[in-house]
């Protein structure tokens, strides 16, 4: 029955408290008395004394701590009649037990009757208790809503937020591309399948492995295929899960996951995000965060609280291995780093090999070739690559995927969904002569990648886009290829400069001069390739380790950061000269390209190099071809 308290609750209240001041009344007004004793007629008090003196009064009886009596007197007038009354005395009259005394009235003391303070009491109490039992179900009630402040109530009960899945499913096949990870954890297979091997000799099995690289690369997929391998149950839980809103309550949590891995061992405890927790301590700005300092504490004491053999393996999973506490690296707890890194292009090709098992692949479509258009894409990405292609075939309502949809699909992930045409119009032309621009100072320096397409369908943000294709698989770069793609970034604004003069430039070069000031400062402060020389001044790009890095951001003098600054300016000055003599060198094909591109939308890098060549020498680049 759904059925909601809350509703109740809230519609019950109102009513009780009209109820409560109703009861109060009924209690009130009825009499705390002892009419039972038949005592329905008053007497006054002067009148009872008058009795009294007459002697008439044959007994006295006390009730309520002496504030009335029942008094038994004879009537003269009505035969000497025995008579019962009520007499209510006033608060002081001690006189009144002596009298009784020396007249040798029997007098008698009751106790004071309390069912009425009995009542009185249960009036008063009940208001309270069904309020708060009514706010105990609002409570009670709100807190199955996720987030819901009932949350607070719970949080002396560490709720387990760990899932345990007892057989994965995942096996090491179906993990691809990253082939050395795979061997280094090979062996915690069989640590957990054949501990003998190793206990035997003497060797202590390691407790626990990190795992560390970009988001995507296949680290959660790889500690499953540990288990699944290895046939044991897999715990997992994602570190942030072990920071809540109470302090202790993760340290609760690390205990409970513990407690349950020690009872199913062997097993494997796996933590991802671990750098949620593991963050060094003490580095916090104003102060640590407690909660996640004695979590961290708590997975320390657990760790060392287990002897290795007892076949739980603890592996975790991060992309900063940077920010992690010292103390979590050491040996005899994540002693073992295993660095999961974005796939070659070979490990692109089993990848898809992978995930293309299930899925019907036209005879046209080359896995080698999409791994090759690829570079840079992690095991997720790949994955997310073919099913956006079956999803394209699908609503194409094709039998099988094929090369188009691939081609569609990759560009989807790359560069957004792809947006409608613009209208012919002075700012498409502009666009189309930015992208052409970007397109043929890139064709026309020997040092940059060679264009793959130029297109002016948007896709994402861009109105327009030139693809390129790097032509090394994301080795070393050299100075004179920098130099090159920061030209061929400008490109784009040279030619607006050229044709359209510099009062008609646009913003859309936007994010050209972003990538370009930021090729250029990394060339000047972390590469040493300016005259400053051979010189790091910044760390890796990253956001800010609040605390760590903070403190000690500028290793380098105010003269310095001048230095920095023209020598950036210099870079970007000099290659933006590159692009506007190309621009200005080129004009006739660059129009004739424009007018196709406008006609057709889309160039092929072949027939874009083609065209160029009819009108000047396009240097030979070496054809990206790596051997498979
Ligand atoms: P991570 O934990 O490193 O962020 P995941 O393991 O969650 O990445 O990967 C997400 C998905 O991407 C996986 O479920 C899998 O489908 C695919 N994937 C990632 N890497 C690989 C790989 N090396 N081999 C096969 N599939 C992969
Ligand atoms: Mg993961
Ligand atoms: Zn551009």
């Amino acid at each position: 029955m759904k059925f909601s308290w809350r509703v109740v609750v809230l519609w019950t209240l109102p009513a009780l408290v009209i109820g409560f001041f109703l009861w109060q009344g009924a209690f009130a007004s009825a009499p705390a008395e002892m009419t039972k004793n038949t005592a329905s007629t008053r007497m006054t008090y002067g009148r009872f004394l008058e009795y009294l003196d007459a002697n008439r009064v044959t007994s006295v009886d006390f009730y309520e701590g002496g504030r009335t009596a029942i008094v038994e007197a004879v009537d003269s007038e009505l035969d000497n009649r025995v008579q019962r009354v009520r007499v209510d005395l006033p608060n002081s009259a001690p006189e009144l037990i002596s009298k009784l005394k020396d007249k040798g009235i029997s007098f008698d003391a009751h106790p004071m009757r309390n069912d009425g303070a009995i009542w009185g009491l249960l009036g008063n109490l009940i208001f309270p208790i069904l309020l708060i039992t009514g706010l105990f179900f609002l409570f009670r009630r709100s807190s199955n809503l996720p987030g819901g402040p009932g949350q607070a109530m719970n949080f002396g009960k560490s709720k387990a937020r760990f899932q345990m899945e007892a057989k994965t499913g995942v096996k090491f096949d179906d993990v691809a591309g990253i082939e050395e990870a795979k061997e280094e954890l090979q062996e915690v297979v069989t640590f957990l399948k054949q501990p003998e091997k190793f206990t035997a000799v003497g060797a202590r099995i390691p407790k626990g492995v990190l795992l560390v690289g970009p988001p995507g690369t296949g680290k959660t997929l790889l500690a499953k295929a540990i288990a699944g391998e290895a046939g044991v149950p897999f715990f997992s839980i994602s570190g942030s899960e072990f920071v809540e809103m109470f302090v202790g309550v993760g340290a609760s949590r690390v205990r409970d996951l513990f407690k349950k891995a020690k009872d199913n061992a062997p097993c494997i405890i796996f933590i991802d995000e671990i750098d949620a927790v593991g963050r060094q301590r003490g580095a916090g700005i104003g102060g640590g965060n407690d909660e996640r300092e004695q979590t961290l504490n708590q997975l320390l004491t657990e760790m060392d609280g287990f002897e290795g053999n007892t076949g739980i393996i603890i592996i975790a999973a991060t992309n900063r291995p940077d920010v992690l506490d010292a103390a979590l690296l050491r040996p005899g707890r994540f002693d073992r780093q295993v660095t999961v890194d974005p796939p070659d292009i070979k490990g692109r090709l089993e990848i898809l090999q992978v995930h293309s098992r299930n899925k019907k692949l036209d005879s046209s479509v080359s896995l080698e070739a999409i791994a090759r258009r690829t570079p840079g894409f992690t095991g997720a990405d790949l994955a997310n690559l073919l099913n956006e292609g079956a999803i394209l075939t699908a609503r194409r309502r094709k039998e099988a995927i094929t090369l188009a949809e691939i081609d569609d699909a990759v560009d989807r992930v790359v560069a957004g969904m792809e947006g409608t045409p613009l209208v012919d119009s002075k700012s498409k032309r502009l666009i189309a002569y930015h992208e052409i621009g970007h397109a043929l100072v890139g064709t026309l320096l020997k040092d940059h990648d060679p264009v793959q397409k130029v297109t002016l369908i948007p896709r994402g943000q861009a109105q327009g886009l030139t693809w390129f294709t790097p032509n090394e698989e994301q080795g070393l770069i050299t100075r004179s290829q920098l130099k090159a793609r920061i030209a061929g970034a400008l490109g784009g604004r040279a030619a607006e400069e050229i044709i359209f003069g510099a009062a008609e430039v646009t913003t859309g070069a936007g994010g050209d001069l972003q990538q370009v000031s930021g090729m250029a400062r990394q060339m000047v402060t972390r590469f040493g390739m300016s005259d400053l020389g051979p010189l790091s001044l910044e760390s890796q790009q990253g956001e800010v380790f609040l605390g760590r890095d903070w403190m000690s951001r500028s290793d380098y003098s105010e003269a310095i950061a001048c230095r920095i600054d023209s020598q950036v300016r210099l870079i970007v000055e000099e290659c933006h000269e590159t692009a506007k003599r190309i621009m200005r060198e080129h004009r006739t094909v660059t129009d004739r390209l424009v007018d196709l591109l406008i006609e057709k939308e889309t160039i092929d890098g072949e027939e874009f190099r083609q065209i160029v060549a009819e009108y000047a020498e396009v240097p030979e680049k070496p054809q990206f071809a790596p051997q498979i």
